[in-house]
């Protein structure tokens, strides 16, 4: 069969194939990049979905506006002013199927073939794999632990004039990296001078630990003129209610949000109406602050278990920043005392003692480094955690 040429920009993903291997029985599996379904608020959502069929059951189960339905924009509305973003109206925001269509929705809106696009190094693989499927050009702008060096990001937007630049500011995929305040300014300060948009992704900015992260650059745009205009925000519910329900959000300029909902028309005509009537009941019950307080705490304790486990067990032979959030550590093998420092070298053996990863090299669009290695310590309890963090030091 003769397919699109579009399809030779991208190849089914490292990833993917890893999780064939995952259904050996007893593996502790760090890899997934998806929160625990154990803390589910199963009894909230029974209660949100009986609340929909009951208030507007025709409504729920009928086909409904593409850009969302309206009880569920104005929650979201809400729920974005309660982080800071007061000044969203319900009308600058859609609901997409997952943050993923949204970012679907920009690349088939702002992306020829050709055009350069900045992204994180290392970044969200779908999203390397979605805009190369619309022919971007993937420039990849070096972070650290305060996320993307603005000054090297200035040079790279100055040097390649982007269409777009893609971050996760907040808790990065894979990198756990948070973006620093003052770079959150200088980030919008290019937007303007460069006349660029910039896609803020932020599906794990509600997944602090200790401290709230600083201002979403959504938020913080109200303080740098001329922001907004150059400034695309996705939401979604994936990552602290339920992957499930496919529900995420775009927030942009109007013109852009008008082209991203002509677009959407022809993919899925709307979001499930099912899904989004009952979250905006759960949003609306109010039971999201205790939901989310309890994903916190949960997640929190399981990072730092993560991080003691490995320092414990890998001492000098892993290195990591602790995150402040998200689901993820991002570490990097150092090679000490001869040990392995090729993660992808070290996934078939880990696998082999009962432990799994993702090595950290197909993150990268460009220049991948083969020592990182990304652990996710969200659906594993805290003795799984121990003793996968054993295995994979016999791996090592
Ligand atoms: N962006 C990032 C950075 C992600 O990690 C994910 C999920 N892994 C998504 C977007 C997509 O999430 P969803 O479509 O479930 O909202």
């Amino acid at each position: 069969m003769q397919f699109a040429d579009r399809l030779n920009q991208v190849e089914t993903s490292a990833i993917r194939d890893l999780f064939k291997l995952l259904g050996k029985p007893g593996i502790v599996s760090f890899a997934g990049g998806f929160p625990d379904s154990a803390m589910c608020d199963v009894e909230g959502i029974r209660t949100a979905v009986n609340a929909a069929l009951t208030e507007d059951g025709g409504g729920a189960l009928q086909y409904g506006a593409t850009e969302g339905y309206p009880a569920l924009r104005e929650q979201l509305a809400s729920f974005m002013a309660g982080k800071g973003a007061q000044d969203v109206a319900p009308e600058q925001l859609i609901v997409t199927t997952g943050s993923q269509q949204a970012l679907d929705l920009l690349a088939k809106t702002m992306i020829s073939p050709g055009d350069k696009v900045i992204v994180e190094g290392p970044t969200f693989l779908a999203t390397i794999q979605c805009f190369r499927l619309f022919g971007a050009q993937l420039v990849s702008a070096p972070i650290d632990a305060q996320g993307v060096q603005t000054d090297v990001l200035e040079q790279l937007m100055a040097q390649h004039r982007p269409k777009m630049v893609y971050l996760i500011p907040t808790y990065g995929n894979p990198s756990g990296a948070t973006l620093s305040l003052a770079r959150r300014k200088r980030v919008l300060e290019l937007a303007v001078q460069y006349q660029c948009l910039i896609v803020e992704d932020d599906p794990y900015g509600d997944l602090y630990f200790d401290a709230p992260p600083p201002p979403s650059l959504l938020a913080l745009s109200a303080q740098v003129p001329g922001s907004r205009e150059w400034l695309a925000h996705c939401g979604s519910l994936s990552k602290v209610l339920s992957a499930g329900l496919r529900l995420g959000w775009l927030i942009a300029p109007p013109e852009l949000l008008a082209k991203a909902v002509m677009c959407k028309q022809f993919s899925d005509a709307n979001t499930s109406t099912f899904a989004q009537a009952t979250a905006a009941h759960y949003l609306r019950a109010g039971r999201m602050p205790a939901t989310l307080a309890h994903v916190r705490k949960v997640y929190a304790e399981r990072a730092a278990a993560m991080g003691q486990a490995l320092r414990r067990e890998l001492a000098d032979a892993i290195d990591f920043v602790p995150p402040q959030g998200g689901l993820f550590i991002w570490a990097r093998l150092t090679g000490a005392g001869g040990k392995i420092a090729d993660a992808q070298e070290l996934s078939p053996r880990a696998i082999e003692k009962g432990v799994a990863f993702v090595p950290g090299a197909p993150f990268y669009c460009a220049n991948p480094d083969r020592a990182t290695l990304r652990l996710s310590f969200a659906t594993a309890d805290l003795p799984k955690i121990e003793e996968g963090v054993r295995r994979l030091a016999q791996a090592l």
